[in-house]
């Protein structure tokens, strides 16, 4: 289904690389050739997925990490380099939901919590990764935003604006590293199928039918589907692309 790229001798780090549209994204970029470091919250999970990709003779060094805490996204990313030899290509895609509320019902900590990750955690990766980029003179960066990120979104104030966070993340960034030689863009998935759409379908947070009723091409998408938005964003197919946001969503948005 994918085109083929070769990022052979180059190094993608990949934010929570454990689950869904990350695990994806990995794999992708292992058979195009390209060194890994994947990031996760969850250690299990990433040995085992290191373990399959070393398996199949792909280099992967795994950290394991909380992207809201900027001490270990900064050693995530030292460590790449140390272990590595570069840095070429980031996927800052690790995100939480918190359980459906109205704005004025929602949980303070969860509040928090979804903040310190999902946009906390992609301004403390590029950070840290823009420092390195800006040196070496060249880089893509792509973020994990959501259709959520330039709608509205009833019982999911705090996420859709996280999302919206994500976005001028990205716009800012782009503008400002650009004479670096450096793009950073944003994919905006719709709703695709991984663990955590399993679980909100699971927890009444979501309804499956009404999601696919609500996409014209009438599925949700695939995390691989993802996974093709980032590499192509990544390569030299995308060279003039900048500070884009692209809706991957089936049609959603149109
Ligand atoms: P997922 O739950 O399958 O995977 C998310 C991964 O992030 C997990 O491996 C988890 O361990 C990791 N993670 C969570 N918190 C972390 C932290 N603090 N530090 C490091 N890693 C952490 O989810 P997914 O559906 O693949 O979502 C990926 C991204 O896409 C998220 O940012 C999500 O908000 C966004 N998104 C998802 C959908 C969808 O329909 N699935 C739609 C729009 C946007």
């Amino acid at each position: 289904m994918n085109p083929t790229y070769d990022f052979t001798g180059s190094v993608a780090l990949i934010t929570g690389a454990a689950s869904g549209m990350g695990l994806a994204a990995a794999k992708a970029w292992a058979e195009a050739g390209a060194s890994l470091a994947l990031v996760d919250l969850d250690p299990a999970a990433l040995e085992s997925i290191g373990q399959e990709l070393a398996d199949h003779g792909h280099r992967a060094l795994t950290v394991a990490c909380d992207v809201s805490d900027e001490s270990q996204m900064a050693d995530a990313v030292h460590r790449t380099i140390t272990d590595l030899g570069r840095l070429d290509f980031a996927f800052n895609n690790a995100g939480i939901q918190i359980p459906y509320a109205g704005l004025a019902d929602e949980e303070f900590s969860d509040v928090q919590r979804l903040t310190g990750v999902n946009q906390f955690g992609v301004w403390a990766a590029m950070k840290h990764e823009l420092r390195h980029m800006r040196g070496q003179g060249s880089g893509s960066i792509v973020n994990t935003s959501s259709i959520g990120g330039v709608m509205g979104g009833p019982g999911r104030a705090a996420y859709h604006a996280t999302k919206h966070a994500v976005i001028g993340l990205t716009r800012s960034a782009a503008k400002e590293f650009a004479p670096y030689g450096i793009r950073v863009n944003a994919i905006l998935p719709g709703t695709i199928e991984t663990p955590m759409v399993t679980d909100m379908v699971r927890t009444g947070a979501l309804d499956h039918d009404a999601s696919v009723a609500a996409i014209p091409l009438g599925r949700l998408g695939r995390a691989e589907e993802i996974a093709a938005a980032a590499l192509w964003l990544s390569s030299p197919g995308a060279s003039f692309v900048t500070g884009a946001s692209l809706l991957v969503d089936g049609g959603q948005l149109a």
